[in-house]
């Protein structure tokens, strides 16, 4: 049944990429290709473990035999964010289902349109009532009582750090349900002075600004070698100047609004503090007159790492730039934060790459690329970026229980 959705989805995709634009202001085009392309994936993906899911048998001593089951946890509870609604949707609910779980999923208050469009079509496919539960609310009302549910064996929520730990100690204080938390970010590129920088200005800028730098896997601190320091500050202020903000409708598009007053304000809150801490503007800083709640791209240079833009994450279009001298230092300054889910590294040398990757804490590493997410790979985050895994077949061992049944032989088998 999830490949019968997934073909739903898959045979008018403008339709949820439409809906997934009004809501949150993202590009049309952004939406179709990359929100819709990634849902779809992970239901075809997950379509495909159905019959793939199974135990192992051990040999153990004397006369027994030891096998396991991966059972399905039961009723998984879903939490999820507004910056990438369906794709979100999708994550949660594709492997919760492929291993056998009922889900009841509560989307963001600001984005509930793709969520209830696809509910719909789960409806048409045929799943029986109960089996997808879509309730739409507010975080301290509907969330919370997922949350604290005596009867949701388990929870997976998506969204801030500061709402993940609420979360963990609902769970802790009601059931001990399993939780999963896929939270915030600071995720450090790194820069050698030997790559190629034109790719390296390209991806990290992406990363930065991609979903109008409402990401959780936003390139927020870019660190650059000191002999290209200087180049790579120029390439990435002229690139950012050709941003086309505008009409999220307009195929030239390729920059919306922020998704709300309150985020919008918080974004201008932090570009000030960077002014303030002394970081050196190099484009945007303000928003876009006259147009609601778009934001400039902005770059500042010169970030220290004890400035707030440095530390926290700012969750809009604001890429920081500083300079670095030895690998040992950047792999330091990259590692020196609460936070640990993506990081990037930008080198033709195959033994930095190697070693660098290895020395980074974060739980995804792109060597010379950025966001490159895949059904198959495994997504989550060290330290207070969260607990448990997503997507891949890591996903898997967060939606079931493993039963070992061990039966006594009468005679010892040879
Ligand atoms: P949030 O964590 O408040 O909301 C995410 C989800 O949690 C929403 O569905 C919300 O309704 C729900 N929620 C809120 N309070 C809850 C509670 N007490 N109990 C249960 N569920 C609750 O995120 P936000 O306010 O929308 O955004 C704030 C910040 O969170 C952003 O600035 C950003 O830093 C971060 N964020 C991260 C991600 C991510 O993908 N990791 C996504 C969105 C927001």
């Amino acid at each position: 049944i999830l490949n019968i959705i997934c073909c739903f989805v898959n045979s008018n995709r403008s339709i949820p990429a439409l809906m997934e634009s009004m809501d949150t202001g993202k590009p049309f085009l952004h939406a179709f290709f990359v929100d819709l392309d990634g849902s779809i994936k992970t239901l075809r993906y997950y379509a495909g473990w159905t019959d793939k899911i199974h135990g192992k048998t051990m040999p153990v001593d004397e006369n027994f035999v030891c096998f396991t089951k991966h059972e399905p946890i039961g009723v998984c509870g879903a939490i999820i964010p507004w910056n990438f609604p369906l794709l979100m949707f999708t994550w949660k609910i594709a492997p919760a289902l492929a291993c056998g779980n009922t889900v009841v999923i509560k989307p963001a208050e600001q984005t509930p349109l793709t969520a209830l469009h696809v509910g719909a079509l789960v409806k048409e496919a045929g799943f029986p009532p109960g089996v997808v539960n879509i309730v739409p609310g507010f975080g301290p009302t509907a969330g919370a009582a997922i949350a604290s549910h005596m009867n949701i064996d388990k929870v997976a929520f998506t969204g801030s750090t500061e709402v993940g730990q609420l979360i963990k100690a609902a769970a802790a204080k009601s059931n001990l349900k399993r939780v999963t938390l896929e939270l915030g970010g600071k995720n450090p590129c790194i820069v050698f002075a030997d790559s190629d920088l034109q790719l390296a200005v390209e991806e990290t800028q992406k990363g930065s600004f991609f979903n109008q730098g409402q990401a959780c896997t936003a390139a927020s601190r870019v660190y650059v070698e000191e002999p290209v320091y200087d180049e790579f500050v120029r390439l990435s202020v002229e690139r950012a100047k050709n941003i086309a903000i505008g009409d999220p409708m307009e195929p030239r598009t390729s920059h919306g609004p922020q998704i709300d007053q309150h985020q919008f304000d918080k974004i201008l809150e932090l570009v000030d503090s960077g002014k303030k801490e002394g970081a050196t503007l190099e484009c945007g800083g303000c928003a876009v007159k006259d147009r609601g709640l778009f934001i400039h791209p902005t770059i500042f240079s010169d970030v220290k790492d004890h400035m707030r833009i440095a530390k926290e994450e700012i969750f809009g279009p604001v890429q920081c730039i500083m300079k670095f001298k030895t690998q040992k230092e950047v792999i330091d300054r990259a590692n020196s934060s609460q936070y640990g889910l993506t990081a990037a590294v930008f080198t033709r040398d195959v033994h930095c790459a190697m070693s660098v990757s290895a020395a980074l804490e974060a739980g995804t590493v792109w060597v010379n690329c950025y966001n490159a997410l895949h059904a198959q790979a495994p997504f989550g985050g060290f330290k207070m970026s969260g607990n448990g895994r997503e997507l891949g077949e890591y996903a898997l061992a967060e939606y079931t229980e493993v039963k070992a049944i061990t039966i006594k032989l009468s005679e010892q088998l040879t």
